[in-house]
């Protein structure tokens, strides 16, 4: 069994209280891992290390120096791309192909990317008249923040942690990772490449642990934290928000979503139910940008719902690793229950079950795994419980609708305002929706096509700030005005 630690000043390091805790295969509920829970002593120890690192061989650093040594953590995740990839599925469970397309590639590319946006972003500068006609120029200059917590979920873990971790380093800040207790795995192999190919101790480090009362409430209220990104649930937020209140220390959510799927009668149909397919069952629902209320023009209801039914009952269960699987188990048995319990809710409230709602038939050997079945539910009123509250699982309702103004009032009748994916073949339509849909980002005939230059996040309560090209430099990086008297 594989046994993991803190990673703290360059160092794999076990914890003073000798606590520990198991990871679990969510395949087949198998322990894999045995994980050292970070506790005061770890966590002061590792901010410590990340405030001293600052100032040292990597406070030194030119912009173009930094950019090149994260090129080379991207190159060396690339040539370890095998060790990630069994890593991140042992964690997750989800099939090979979704690490090997999606999770890991970008995983590497968010150190890339943004080593390249710190390079190439200019600043502003503005020159003014004074009242002796002398003038002055005024022009901003960046500095890192300092040392940024970063508190990761479980659900797209590489991706998701590097997607903070990528920015924070390029602008020069260090970090302390304090990744899902469901996925510790792959932030440990990340410590393994930065000494590989030599960034400074201290930079970044990772402690292991739970939320409340462990590793990561300690890390969100350490008084060496400067900043605080983080992606999870919308109540965790809560939670972290008021740690940072104490010290006014900035913060940068993504959160919880209620996202709704839109297809028009005009879409390309085979187009759109493949795409709701994706958006409402990759990862097994486990995706924030995830849809699982889908709205289909009235004539095209049956035949939708009947589609992708269809789709929904030929996905194959089964090891990640095995050939064909393409459809893996929730993360824990913990948010198995949950899901199932909404499974129950959806039908106490007088939901049709389309297909799914319980537990499948897997073969003997995966019957300790968190296994669901995909599930499709039509007929219930938009007060219900799943139409109402993120699940997170691998579900939707489908329910049909008349007018363009009666779908955006649905659609934004949430709390949550994270994305959204439009199906329509209708150019004015198209632009019309996206601006009047109140979430941080629209797709229009796709989903989840990620150019990372752009701004991510959520609005409402599915997030504060956007994080994506140079929006995350506004985040990882305090402005200063220069203003000189000429
Ligand atoms: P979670 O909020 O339970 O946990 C996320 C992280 O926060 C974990 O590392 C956890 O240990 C830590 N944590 C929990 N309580 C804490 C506390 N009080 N103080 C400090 N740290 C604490 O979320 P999850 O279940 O891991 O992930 C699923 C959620 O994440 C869903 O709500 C999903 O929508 C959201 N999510 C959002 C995005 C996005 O970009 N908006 C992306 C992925 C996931």
């Amino acid at each position: 069994m594989r046994q993991v630690q803190n990673f703290i000043d360059g160092q794999f390091t076990g914890s003073a209280s000798g606590r520990r805790f198991d990871k679990i295969s969510p395949v087949d509920g198998t322990t894999i891992a045995s994980v050292s829970e970070a506790g005061a002593a770890e966590v002061d120890a590792a901010v410590q290390a990340a405030r001293a690192a600052l100032h040292g061989d990597w406070g030194n650093l030119t912009t173009d120096q930094r950019a090149d040594l994260l090129h080379g953590v991207a190159n060396e995740i690339t040539r370890r791309f095998d060790d990630f990839v069994a890593a991140e599925m042992a964690d997750t469970g989800q099939p090979h192909h979704v690490m090997t397309h999606a999770f890991i590639p970008r995983g590497a590319a968010n150190f890339k990317v943004f080593a390249d946006v710190v390079k190439n972003v200019a600043t502003e500068s503005f020159v003014m008249p004074t009242p002796d006609g002398a003038g002055a120029v005024n022009y901003a200059i960046r500095r890192p923040k300092g040392v940024v917590a970063v508190i990761s979920p479980w659900n797209a873990p590489f991706l998701l942690m590097t997607w903070k971790v990528g920015p924070a380093l390029a602008c020069g800040n260090t970090v302390v990772v304090k990744p899902s207790e469901e996925t510790p795995l792959t932030t440990a192999l990340l410590g393994e490449v930065m000494n590989a190919v030599g960034v400074p101790k201290g930079v970044f480090n990772v402690i292991h642990g739970f939320g409340p009362g462990s590793a990561g409430e300690l890390l969100t209220r350490h008084k060496g934290v400067n900043a605080i990104t983080f992606t999870g649930e919308t109540g965790t937020g809560t939670a972290i928000m008021k740690a940072a209140a104490e010290g006014i220390r900035d913060v940068s959510f993504e959160l919880g979503g209620k996202n709704a799927g839109i297809v028009f009668a005009d879409a390309d149909f085979d187009k759109a139910v493949d795409g709701i397919f994706r958006s409402a069952f990759l990862n097994t629902g486990q995706v924030c940008l995830g849809t699982e209320r889908v709205y289909v023009e009235r004539p095209l209801f049956e035949r939708f719902v009947a589609a992708l039914k269809a789709r929904v009952e030929g996905v194959s269960f089964g090891r990640p690793e095995t050939k064909g699987t393409d459809y893996g188990p929730l993360i824990s048995a913990e948010h198995r229950k949950k899901v199932l319990s909404y499974y129950r809710k959806a039908v106490e409230e007088g939901a049709t079950v389309v297909t799914g709602g319980g537990t499948p038939e897997v073969a003997a050997e995966l019957a300790g795994g968190h296994w669901v079945q995909p599930t499709i539910w039509t007929g219930l009123p938009e007060s219900a419980a799943v139409i109402r509250e993120e699940i997170f699982g691998p579900c939707c309702h489908i329910a049909p609708f008349d007018t363009e103004a009666e779908v955006v009032t649905l659609a934004n009748a949430t709390d949550y305002g994270l994305s959204t994916t439009i199906w329509t073949t209708n150019l004015a339509r198209a632009h019309r929706l996206s601006a009047a849909i109140e979430v941080g980002i629209v797709w229009v005939n796709s989903w989840f096509l990620r150019d990372l230059r752009t701004a991510f996040g959520g609005s409402k309560q599915s997030g504060i700030g956007r994080e994506g090209g140079v929006h995350s430099l506004e985040f990882y990086t305090e402005t200063a005005n220069v203003c000189i008297k000429l």
